[in-house]
């Protein structure tokens, strides 16, 4: 069977220059700005950050990087966010994660005003997406994912999904996303027994477990499509989830690593971005004063 590369790369370039042909049409002098809060040194979350900036700058987007010591008191951070969310030149927040250990993530990111949680990752915007609703932040992963599917045209309505991993920023919300969708959805971890079985009998595979080519090839049906989320390094050397050579002519679609799913996450923060900019444009912010309002989305 013929494979079809699914060219995430250049899917990205198109949705950002057309973000960039946006935001350099706007009428106002104010530019979308998103705020980034990191805290501590891990390496993956610096080089993250320097492409998200770098993307931004790109299209004339801002981009203030705010970044802490890992040390930081919970807090301490909870009163940077409260400074960000009354702001009125930011437009979007993002905080990096992992966090340290001694902060609560949850809390953290509960405090970010609903309308410029443009990761989505806040239970407000994901309890939105479990309602298939209109308003809800959809994660930029998740997003990214459901572009790339539906830009093959192939029909999802009534088919058979697999998404490997069910962590709150990836699994959970492109397993609901393929759900809205109509697919029928299994979501499998690390305590599921028989994988290989589920796979088998899966028109789609969304990979993002973060194990080096641990999907193989010959799990897959013919004619499967594949996503892989994955980000791994072998020699140094970046792979995804699925064992790539393997599947090549087994898989309907493949969208490679890297060049896939990694650069549409970073163009859907920024159209994310750019939506909420719009909203808050067209809405009075909310007067209520309270941080984590969720008067005013
Ligand atoms: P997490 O580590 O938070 O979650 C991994 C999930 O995979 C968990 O649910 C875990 O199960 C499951 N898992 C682990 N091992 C197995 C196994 N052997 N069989 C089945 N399931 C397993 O990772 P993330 O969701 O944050 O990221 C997943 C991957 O996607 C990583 O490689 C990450 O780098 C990449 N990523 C890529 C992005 C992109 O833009 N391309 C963006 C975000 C992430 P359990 O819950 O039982 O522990």
């Amino acid at each position: 069977m013929e494979t079809n590369i699914i060219k995430g790369k250049e899917c990205a370039e198109k949705v950002l220059q057309n973000l960039s042909d946006k935001i350099s049409a706007l009428p106002t002098e104010e530019t979308p700005i998103l705020a980034v809060i990191m805290v501590g040194d891990n390496e993956a979350s610096q080089i993250y950050v320097r492409n998200k900036q770098k993307a931004a700058a790109k299209i004339g987007m801002g981009c203030e990087v705010m970044e802490f010591s890992s040390s930081i008191g919970e807090n301490a951070l909870l009163e940077v966010i409260d400074e960000l969310n009354s702001n009125h030149h930011i437009n979007g927040i993002i905080v990096q994660l992992p966090l340290p250990s001694h902060i609560d993530t949850l809390k953290v990111l509960s405090r970010i005003r609903s309308s410029k949680d443009v990761d989505g990752f806040g239970p407000y915007n994901s309890g939105l997406l479990s309602y298939n609703s209109e308003q809800a932040v959809i994660s930029a992963t998740p997003k990214g994912i459901m572009h790339l599917l539906l830009s093959t045209g192939i029909e999802l309505k009534g088919k058979n999904a697999v998404v490997i991993g069910r962590s709150n920023i990836v699994g959970k919300p492109i397993a609901m996303l393929l759900t809205n969708h109509n697919c029928t959805v299994t979501l499998a971890h690390s305590k599921t027994t028989n994988l290989p079985d589920i796979i088998k009998t899966s028109d789609i595979v969304v990979a993002a477990c973060g194990r080096a080519k641990m999907i193989k090839g010959d799990w897959l049906k013919e004619g499967a499509v594949v996503i892989d989320v994955g980000i791994n390094r072998i020699d140094g050397k970046l792979c995804g989830d699925v064992d790539y050579d393997s599947a090549i002519g087994k898989a309907s679609y493949i969208t490679p690593v890297p060049g896939g799913v990694g650069p549409m996450t970073i163009a859907m923060l920024l159209s994310n971005t750019f939506e909420a900019f719009i909203r808050q444009q067209s809405e009075p912010e909310c007067s209520c004063g309270k941080s984590g309002c969720h008067c005013h989305h």
